[in-house]
């Protein structure tokens, strides 16, 4: 079997590695000339909406999958006209448009924050009339890790934001006081199989995902299976194929979706040691039509995000139950670099483990 990645970030280079056991072969994607998942497979460099490269992409794969949400959806649509392309081609188109996606899972009964579709003043100003404040306002489209929103607290931030965004598509959002934010990965494959990971809390900072700990504590059995209700739902109305994420503010005991990732996801990386099969794996698998591997974690964990500075590698190794994930790429400001997963078998187990951890990165 051979699987064409359009995107060969991180999440590509996961994949790659998570093919090899399974006798899967992997090409990705990707417009830059030394993407990170180069160094362990196959990549051609092209742009997403070259069609020359997308012919020599395409050709010998056995089907397409992405690492990358905001590919072409039109490019994905001629890929599909030749081979199949999984997670479905519709699926991209919505969650490339944040009234598109809130709008599809309000069509579903799932809840949302309150939000309005703005694209001109007087849309701001009837949104902020409905909405009130705090609010937050976002590009609909190309936002990611916090990028293109502002919070509006008062009427200056919404005339300093409106500055800032004005001239292209916007939504405004009620502002959710969320208790904390959690995600849910589900799968399902070619056969209509599904499974679902545990919840997960995340903790974001400038918008960028920091820390996932998981499962996430405190979950009462209803809420998960809420979350998996929701998802289960997505994953049927959108005959999905693969891993689904998605993003939610726990309020009580009421859950609000945020956004969805059509792909592997930043918060479900612990899956890799953390449960019995990863959610590369199960992702390979879903699209290969395989059967899926058991999702249950395998004691507690929990994933650090590595940040625009790498590690002394010596001093994490040594911390008990540390699993380093370097993607050989250079330091930058805010690049995500790697990931640390540290597993467990028990919360104060893992809590101990965390703060050697701590201790070991400012070595
Ligand atoms: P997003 O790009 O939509 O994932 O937003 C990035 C982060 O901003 C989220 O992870 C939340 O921490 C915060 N955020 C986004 N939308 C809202 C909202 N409607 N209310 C409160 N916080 C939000």
């Amino acid at each position: 079997m051979h699987i064409g990645i359009l995107g060969g970030g991180q999440l590509g280079r996961m994949l790659m590695l998570a093919g090899y056991p399974l006798g899967i072969r992997c090409r990705c994607l990707d417009p830059a000339t030394d993407p990170c998942a180069a160094q362990v497979g196959e990549c051609l460099q092209g742009d997403f909406d070259d069609y020359r490269a997308l012919y020599q992409f395409a050709s010998g794969l056995d089907l397409v999958t992405y690492e990358f949400e905001n590919v072409p959806v039109e490019s994905a649509r001629w890929l599909g006209d030749r081979l199949p392309v999984w997670p479905p081609t519709e699926t991209l188109a919505i969650a490339q448009d944040r009234v598109a996606e809130k709008s599809f899972f309000e069509s579903l009964d799932i809840p949302v924050p309150v939000f309005a579709a703005v694209d001109s003043a007087a849309d701001f100003e009837r949104a902020l009339g409905r909405i009130g404040l705090p609010a937050v306002l976002k590009t609909t489209r190309f936002g990611y890790d916090g990028k293109g929103q502002a919070v509006l607290r008062n009427r200056y931030d919404a005339e300093l934001a409106w500055t800032r965004l004005a001239g292209r598509p916007l939504i405004l959002e009620a502002f959710v006081p969320f208790e904390r934010e959690l995600s849910i990965l589900g799968v399902r494959s070619l056969t209509g199989e599904m499974a679902f990971y545990p919840l997960v809390e995340n903790e974001h900072r400038d918008g960028m995902l920091r820390r996932t700990t998981a499962p996430a504590p405190d979950v009462a059995p209803e809420l998960q299976s809420r979350a998996e209700s929701y998802a289960r739902r997505a994953l049927e109305a959108l005959e999905y194929v693969g891993v689904l994420a998605i993003e939610l503010f726990q309020l009580g005991s009421d859950l609000l979706v945020n956004e969805m990732a059509p792909r592997v996801h930043n918060s479900g990386h612990w899956t890799i040691e953390g449960a019995r099969t990863s959610q590369f794996e199960n992702h390979l698998r879903a699209v290969a039509g395989l059967p899926l591997g058991p999702t249950e974690p395998v004691g507690c964990s929990e994933l650090w995000n590595l940040v625009g500075t790498l590690p002394n590698i010596q001093c994490v190794l040594a911390v008990p139950g540390a699993h380093l994930h370097l993607y050989g790429k250079n330091p930058r400001p805010n690049r995500k670099l790697g990931h640390i997963t540290v597993c467990a078998h028990t919360p104060s187990e893992r809590d101990a483990r965390l703060k050697e951890l701590s201790a070991a990165l400012v070595e």
